[in-house]
C-alpha cells in the first residue's frame, strides 16, 4: 500500500482515521485474484450463493447502528439518513440474494434441433462509487453483480472509504469468499484508472460526475467494455396552481436539502405556475428558515455539513456577494464545511445556478406559464435523472411525466429510490438502470446454444 490519507469529520474538520491508498499495482493484483476466484463462485450451486448472499444480509442488517455512525462521522450524513442507508444496502443484498435462484434462460423453438439461452456471468465487475451515498450506491452495484456470479472488485471515493472496508469485512463475515469481493480504497486515477484499462475487468459500474463518466466511457471502449453510467442531475420539481400548494411547500426543502444537496437526485431547480408564485414563495420562505441544520449525530437535525472545504467553495461560487437569495435558513459557523439552505430568485434559465448540478444545498425558483412551459423549461437541460410533478390533475400528472426527458419521477412525491424499481438517467445523467427486477441482466450475457437433433 502507498502512504495513507486521513479521513476527515466534515462536521468538526477533525482527523477520524487513515486509510490505506491502493497503488496501482496493487489493484492489477486485486483483480488477477478477483479473476481467479471467478471460476469457483460462479460454480457456486445457486442455493448456496443465494445463502451466502442471504447471510451478508444479516450481517449488515445485525451492524447497522455501526455503520450509520461511520457514515454520520466520515460523511455527515444525518444519523436517520446513515440508517436508511445502511438499512437499504442490507435490504438490496436481500433482494438480490433471490436472483441466484432465478437465472432463466429460455427454450426457443427451432427446426433441426433445440434451442437455450443461458444467463452467463461476466467476469470481474468494477465498481467505482462517489462520496454521496457511499453505502447504497455500492450495494446497487456489488449486489446484482455477486448474485448473478460476478466477483467484485470495488473502490469507494476517496473522501468516503469507511464504510464500504466495514461492508468487505461483513462479507467475509458471513461467508463470501476474500477474493470475491474485495474493497480497494485509494484514488480515482489510480484504482479506479486500473478498472478501467484492465482486460479482466469486464463491466464497469460507475456512479460519478457526469465529466469521469464521460472519460471512464471513451476509456471503456478500448476493449469494448461493459458499462453502467450513473451521473449528474439537474432535476425539476413542478408545481402547477391546481396542486397541494402547502404539502408540496412543505416537503420541497427535503427535496433539495437532503443530505445538503449532495443528492443526483435533488429537485434544484424549483418550477412553480405564475398564479401561485407568490403564495408559494410565502409558504417556502419558513419552510427552509425551519430545516435544522447543525450536528448530523443528533436525532433531530435535519442537515449536515458539505463533504469538504473544496467542495464548499465550489458550492459557494454559486452563491457571489450579488446573488439573488431570496432567503435562506441558518448554517452553524465553523469548524466544519457548513453551508445554509439557499434559495435564488428571481433567475434567468441561463443563469449558472440553473444550469449546473451545484451539489450542495441551493436552489432556483422560476416561474411557468402553462403545461407547454413547464415541460420546456424542465427539459432545457443536458441532464435527466429525476423530478417531481406536483398536481392533483391526474391527465396532467400523466401528461407531465410522459413529457419530462428523465429516468425517475415522482407525482405529488419527492422520493426517488425504492430498489425494487429502475433507477437511471436519460441523456447526459446515465447509460442503464440499476435496481429492480431487470438490473440483474446488466451482469450477464445472454448465450444462446443450438444442439442438433442428429
Ligand atoms: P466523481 O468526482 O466523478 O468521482 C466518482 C468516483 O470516481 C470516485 O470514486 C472517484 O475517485 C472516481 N474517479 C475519479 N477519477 C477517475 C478516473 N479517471 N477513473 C476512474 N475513477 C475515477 O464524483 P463525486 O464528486 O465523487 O460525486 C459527485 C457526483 O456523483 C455528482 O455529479 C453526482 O450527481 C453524481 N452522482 C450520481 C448518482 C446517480 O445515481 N446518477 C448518484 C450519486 C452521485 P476519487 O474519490 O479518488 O476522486
Ligand atoms: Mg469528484
Amino acid at each position: 500500500m502507498d502512504t495513507g490519507f486521513d479521513v476527515i469529520n466534515p462536521a468538526t474538520e477533525e482527523i477520524v482515521g487513515t486509510v490505506p491508498l491502493t497503488s496501482a499495482d496493487e489493484t492489477d493484483a486485486a483483480i488477477r485474484r478477483a479473476h481467479a476466484a471467478w471460476p469457483a463462485w460462479r460454480a457456486v450451486a445457486p442455493g448456496d450463493r443465494a445463502r451466502l448472499l442471504r447471510r451478508f444480509a444479516s450481517a449488515v442488517d445485525a451492524d447497522i447502528e455501526n455503520l450509520a455512525q461511520l457514515e454520520v462521522t466520515n460523511a455527515g450524513h444525518t444519523v436517520g439518513n446513515a440508517r436508511w442507508e445502511a438499512g437499504n444496502v442490507r435490504d438490496v443484498v436481500e433482494y438480490y440474494s433471490a436472483a441466484p435462484e432465478r437465472l432463466f434462460g429460455r427454450q426457443i423453438p427451432v427446426p433441426g434441433g433445440v434451442n437455450m439461452t443461458f444467463a452467463e456471468p461476466l467476469g470481474v465487475v468494477g465498481v467505482i462509487v462517489p462520496w454521496n451515498f457511499p453505502m447504497p450506491i455500492a450495494g446497487w452495484g456489488f449486489a446484482p453483480a455477486l448474485a448473478a456470479g460476478n466477483t467484485v472488485v470495488l473502490k469507494p471515493a476517496e473522501l468516503t472509504p469507511l464504510t464500504a472496508i466495514r461492508l468487505g469485512e461483513l462479507a467475509r463475515d458471513a461467508g463470501v469468499p476474500e477474493d470475491v469481493f474485495q474493497v480497494l480504497p485509494g484514488k480515482g486515477s489510480v484504482v479506479g484508472q486500473r478498472f478501467v484499462d484492465h482486460p479482466l475487468v469486464r463491466k464497469i459500474v460507475f456512479t460519478g460526475s457526469t465529466e469521469v463518466g464521460k472519460q471512464i466511457m471513451a476509456g471503456c471502449a478500448a476493449q469494448v467494455k461493459r458499462l453502467t453510467l450513473e451521473l449528474g442531475g439537474k432535476n425539476a420539481n413542478i408545481i402547477f396552481a391546481d396542486a397541494d400548494l402547502a404539502k408540496a411547500a412543505a416537503t420541497a426543502p427535503y427535496g433539495v436539502f437532503d443530505n445538503a444537496g449532495q443528492d443526483c437526485c435533488a429537485r434544484s431547480r424549483i418550477l412553480v405556475q405564475r398564479s401561485v408564485y407568490d403564495k408559494f414563495m410565502e409558504l417556502f420562505e419558513p419552510a427552509v428558515k425551519g430545516v435544522v441544520v447543525g450536528d448530523p449525530g443528533q436525532e433531530s437535525t435535519e442537515m449536515g455539513p458539505l463533504i469538504s472545504a473544496a467542495h464548499r467553495s465550489s458550492v459557494a461560487s454559486y452563491v457571489p456577494g450579488d446573488a439573488p437569495v431570496a432567503f435562506r435558513g441558518s448554517a452553524p459557523d465553523g469548524p466544519g464545511f457548513w453551508f445554509p439552505p439557499t434559495v435564488l430568485a428571481p433567475v434567468s434559465p441561463s443563469d449558472r445556478a440553473v444550469t449546473d448540478e451545484v451539489f450542495g444545498p441551493v436552489v432556483t425558483v422560476l416561474p411557468f406559464d402553462d403545461e407547454a412551459d413547464a415541460l420546456r423549461l424542465a427539459n432545457d437541460t443536458e441532464y435527466g435523472l429525476s423530478g417531481s410533478i406536483w398536481t392533483r390533475d391526474v391527465g396532467r400528472a400523466l401528461r407531465v411525466s410522459r413529457g419530462v426527458e428523465a429516468g425517475n419521477l415522482s407525482v405529488n412525491s419527492h422520493s426517488s429510490v425504492r430498489y425494487w424499481t429502475p433507477f437511471g438517467g436519460f441523456k447526459q445523467s446515465g447509460l442503464g438502470r440499476e435496481l429492480g427486477p431487470d438490473a440483474v441482466a446488466a451482469f450477464t450475457e445472454t448465450k444462446n446454444v443450438f444442439i442438433a437433433n442428429d
